[in-house]
């Protein structure tokens, strides 16, 4: 495998004049070396950005929906690549890291139809009004490590349509696929049209503090997105912010024990529990809390946890250092809280640094929680008696990105899912996206929305056109 990863920059793939180790969570081992971006990188890469947004790509529709079909065949014929270089950065299975990589080619081919809105606000003989959506200019696309792919797609489609420029910049725990789809695409975008720069979270402080910079689109934790808001504030610029989430779920006494575990299993643990929307408290009717917690255990056991470059993988490592220390807290916290772990997490190798990089592989068995505590605020199963009082513990922190209801009676469960204060209620499922709905959180879960036309009208301003008729 080519280990060498380049910035890209106006177009050109420019060579790091320093460099960060790149670790395989799997392994504990760097494998590569990513481009760290110095103040110069980020001033070309401003300018570039700058100037392609002056040109043709911010006033030539057709021009950019060809592009992103190019992009999305480009992306699609490189998935299996950068999906490998997804799989020993991220650490989720080969399968799904190519799954990542190929569904997000289908969301840039989305994108290349979608309609930009228009409406028209009055016409008659005396005048005509017209809303159109104008593109903002330089955006700052700063991404996170569970699905570096996706997420820098799902704000490169909406900006690249509506005839922004980018400058992105992933992760460092996660750079090398961003900066490979980067060099994929170099070919199918007109240069400086987006840029990638590999490096640190201070570079992307310089992005955010930027004054080229006209909106930040911004996906990672609550702290960060807080910051991101202050930098934004001095100069007015626009900012969408998908943070993190503290996702409830309510099992109502009607469902099928055996049938709803499986899907409650994988709506907290897939991509090993590292997706901002995944179910991370399980309320339980205590009518079905045993054979519930049971069958949840029993999965937890089967599971195969191991690199995901093994075929048979099925939940990768955590990704990082703090990470697990974070999964380790929540055990800790849930146990002294009176919690019984049935599986609880582990560590291969030698115990955890306080760094970034996990100095080990981290391994973390799928853990499954009781606890009769129901005042715990991390405690994965908690049984109920009384379903007002379930919501209002759902309800009760400072996240709202998603929640679900599970029931036999859906049109109960969508009434039920209205009473959750989060941007996605889902019922009788968690976690299932879509290019074209619209997501994001409430209260600290986030700020705007990505996706569907709401998400395009993230990337644009309005601009009234009114005309009288002479
Ligand atoms: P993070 O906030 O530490 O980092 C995210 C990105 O921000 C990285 O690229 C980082 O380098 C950069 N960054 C760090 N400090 C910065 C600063 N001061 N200014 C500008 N950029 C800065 O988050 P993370 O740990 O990488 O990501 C995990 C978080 O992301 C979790 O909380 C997860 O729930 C959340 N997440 C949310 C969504 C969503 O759509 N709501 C999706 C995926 C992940």
């Amino acid at each position: 495998m080519d280990t060498t990863f380049s910035h890209l920059i106006d177009g050109e793939l420019i060579a790091g004049r320093q460099h960060f180790d790149v670790v395989n969570p799997a392994t504990g081992a760097p494998f590569a070396r990513c481009p760290d971006a110095t103040r110069e990188d980020l001033e070309r890469a401003m300018a570039a950005a700058a100037r392609a947004f002056a040109g043709d790509w911010s006033r030539d529709e057709a021009l950019r929906r060809r592009t992103l079909v190019h992009m999305s065949e480009v992306l699609g014929a490189a998935a299996d690549e950068i999906g490998r270089l997804v799989c020993m950065e991220q650490g989720k299975p080969l399968a799904a890291a190519v799954g990542e990589v190929k569904g997000a080619a289908q969301i840039l081919r989305v994108y290349a139809d979608e309609p930009i809105p228009r409406d028209v606000l009055r016409e008659d003989t005396k005048a005509r009004v017209t809303l159109v959506r104008k593109p903002l200019g330089v955006v700052a696309a700063i991404t996170p490590w569970n699905y570096p792919v996706a997420t820098l797609v799902m704000k490169l489609g909406p900006a690249l349509l509506t005839g922004n420029t980018v400058v992105a910049k992933p992760s460092p725990f996660t750079p090398l696929s961003s900066l490979a789809l980067g060099a994929a695409l170099r070919a199918a975008i007109p240069a400086a049209v987006v840029n990638v720069l590999g490096g640190s979270d201070e570079v992307g402080a310089w992005m955010t503090a930027h004054p080229a910079v006209r909106k930040i689109s911004f996906t990672g934790s609550v702290p960060t997105g807080k910051k991101i808001m202050r930098a934004a504030a001095d100069d007015l610029k626009r900012v969408t912010l998908e943070l993190g989430g503290n996702d409830p779920a309510i099992v109502l006494p009607d469902v099928d024990p055996a049938k709803v575990a499986p899907r409650l299993f994988w709506g907290a643990f897939t991509n090993s529990g590292q997706v901002c929307v995944a179910i991370k408290r399980l309320y339980v009717h205590e009518d079905v809390f045993r054979p519930v917690v049971s069958a949840l255990i029993e999965l937890a056991r089967q599971v195969k946890v191991g690199d995901g470059l093994e075929p048979d993988t099925q939940l990768g490592p955590i990704n990082n250092g703090p990470q697990f220390g974070r999964v380790q807290e929540l055990v800790e916290d849930a146990r002294r809280a009176g919690g019984r772990s049935r599986w609880a997490a582990r560590r291969s190798g030698p115990p955890a640094t306080s760094s970034r990089r996990p100095s080990s592989p981290a391994w973390a068995r799928a853990c499954a929680l009781s606890t009769r505590s129901s005042s715990a605020p991390r405690s994965p199963v908690i049984p109920y008696r009384d379903l007002d009082d379930a919501l209002a513990q759902a309800n009760r922190t400072h996240y709202g990105l998603g929640g679900s209801v599970w029931t036999g009676n859906v049109a109960r469960g969508e009434e039920l899912a209205q009473r959750l204060e989060c941007g996605t209620a889902w019922v009788n499922q968690h976690m299932t996206i879509s290019a074209k709905v619209p997501f994001g959180g409430m209260k600290w879960s986030g700020l705007g929305r990505e996706n569907g036309k709401w998400g395009i009208e993230e990337f644009c301003e309005l601009q009234v056109v009114n005309a009288a008729r002479t």
